[in-house]
């Protein structure tokens, strides 16, 4: 059993940690932005209603979220773990996971620690559609007041682990792992 929340600020270098993270745990990955934006591709109810939401940088509601979250996790390749990537991003959203998983909860909560000039370039250099300089500032300002506070709530369950993710990416998955394993 791996369940398993990374957290950190855009452009931390989740993405990469997760490929490599569910290849060596053979668990799915389960992240919300990449869930919207295929709805958002599909044209989908869901997409519609978080389109411009995206497209601003704001947060997309708890309710709707937790409502994606829910449906995903109760899939047959979620039953014996799963990784969750951008979620949870408020204190709602981390209750509303915790409400979900129990009597189970997190086995290990990885923070991938970069400053924020650093993230900055990065998603500038990666250039996605939502990556205006506007967006990139305002999601670094909902990390520091929605999502931060959210290694404090993983903190006080035992379960958050901090890895520096300045480095390469095999640097950085060997710390990650190393963090998992000795924390689970
Ligand atoms: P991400 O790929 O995780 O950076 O997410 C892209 C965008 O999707 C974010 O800027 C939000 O608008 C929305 N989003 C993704 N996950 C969440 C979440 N857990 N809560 C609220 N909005 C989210």
């Amino acid at each position: 059993m791996t369940r398993l929340v990374i957290l950190g600020k855009q452009g931390a270098g989740k993405g990469t940690q997760c490929a490599l993270l569910v290849e060596h745990y053979g668990i799915p990955h389960i992240s919300t932005g990449d869930m919207l934006r295929a709805a958002v591709e599909e044209g989908t109810d869901l997409g519609l209603r978080a389109r411009a939401t995206m497209e601003a940088g704001e947060l997309v509601s708890d309710e709707l979220i937790l409502g994606i979250v829910e449906e995903r996790l109760a899939h047959q390749d979620a039953q014996l773990g799963f990784l969750l990537d951008g979620f949870p991003r408020t204190d709602t959203q981390a209750q509303g996971l915790i409400a979900m998983l129990a009597p189970n909860g997190i086995d290990v909560a990885i923070d991938i620690s970069v400053p924020d000039d650093v993230v900055t370039e990065r998603m500038l250099a990666r250039g996605r559609d939502d990556d205006t300089p506007d967006a990139i500032q305002r999601r670094l300002e909902l990390y520091q007041a929605e999502t931060a506070p959210l290694l404090e709530f993983f903190s006080s369950r035992g379960v958050l682990t901090s890895v520096d993710g300045l480095g390469t990416e095999l640097e950085v998955q060997a710390r990650v792992v190393d963090a998992i394993e000795k924390n689970r």
